[in-house]
């Protein structure tokens, strides 16, 4: 590369790093721009598909509440909206900056089994899609589908495009952000949910940090690279939040152990104060701004 596709930067430093979930040993190279922080992996290799095993996803079907329980998480979804919080998934967070309503057509790309679009579903919205070329075959019920599709290959339009850890994963951010504003409503907007080099992790173990995940990560931002790839597209980056988690250490010092993330067992290599400690580190990073994970919230400019 010799121009950084994001911020036409051109001071580069290289970076050696190496495949460790699995343990395979496998160098990749990665440069960071010195510009907009963005890595990117320069060594894409032919056979990614490599370092997906069976065993990297579950891709089996989505949990499916019953009846009463479908009903209960209705009714939690409504209490939240109303300002009544009581054991709240996750995702509530992610969506709250958001403005939706339950016929907001919504996106989720890189979908998995669509246990999120479900859970979604169950909170009452009724216009959900998820997109994954990796599941086993397409699904559709009442409220929602997943289409066996890549992401470039999606030719409808939405009021909110997801992507929880997925944008990672796709070759380019540049030709993402092309496609992504052609698939916004006027106004339509966007999550994405990513490792950032913003990382104090990234800053200190260097590449023994367990979100670069060499090499199935193909690039990672900072969060001027996310701010920049808005301005380029005519998105309005309205929020950003930090959302990184306790892994971010357990990981890492794992990584620096020489153990590979697969076939170790957490809970025999940390202690359960240790574990706590982490987790509580994560809350302070995220609110420093220096956690190794965020979420970019975007609309789509009125023309
Ligand atoms: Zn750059």
């Amino acid at each position: 590369m010799k121009e950084c596709e994001i911020c036409q930067g051109s001071e580069f430093k290289d970076i050696v790093a190496q495949e460790r979930m699995y343990d395979t040993g496998d160098i990749f190279n990665y440069i960071e721009c010195e510009s907009c922080q963005a890595l990117f992996l320069t060594d894409i290799p032919a056979d990614l598909g490599k370092y997906y095993p069976s065993n990297y996803y579950s891709f089996g079907s989505f949990n499916r509440s019953n009846a009463l329980l479908a009903l209960l998480k209705k009714l939690r979804y409504e209490a939240f909206c109303r300002g009544l919080s009581f054991h709240s998934p996750v995702y509530y967070d992610w969506l709250s900056p958001l403005s939706l309503n339950p016929k907001s057509k919504i996106a989720d790309i890189g979908c998995g089994n669509g246990q999120l679009l479900a859970e979604m579903a169950y909170s009452g919205f009724k216009q959900l899609n998820g997109y994954d070329p990796f599941v086993k075959a397409a699904f559709s019920s009442k409220n929602f589908s997943i289409y066996k599709k890549d992401f470039f290959e999606i030719d409808q339009k939405f009021d909110l495009v997801m992507f929880h850890h997925s944008f990672e994963h796709l070759p380019s951010p540049v030709e993402v952000f092309k496609k992504l504003v052609t698939i916004l409503n006027p106004e339509g907007q966007v999550l994405i949910r990513v490792p950032v080099t913003d990382a104090q992790v990234w800053k200190e173990e260097h590449t023994y940090w367990f979100q670069l995940d060499a090499p199935r990560h193909l690039f990672i931002p900072n969060t001027k690279s996310m701010e920049i790839l808005g301005e380029r597209f005519g998105l309005e980056l309205f929020n950003t939040t930090f959302d990184s988690m306790d892994s971010q250490f357990w990981g890492t010092a794992l990584y620096k152990k020489g153990k590979p993330l697969v076939g170790t067992e957490i809970h025999q290599e940390f202690s359960r104060q240790e574990l706590t400690e982490f987790r509580n580190k994560a809350l302070q990073y995220n609110k420093l701004k220096i956690g190794d994970q965020a979420c970019f919230y975007y609309k789509k400019k009125a023309q």
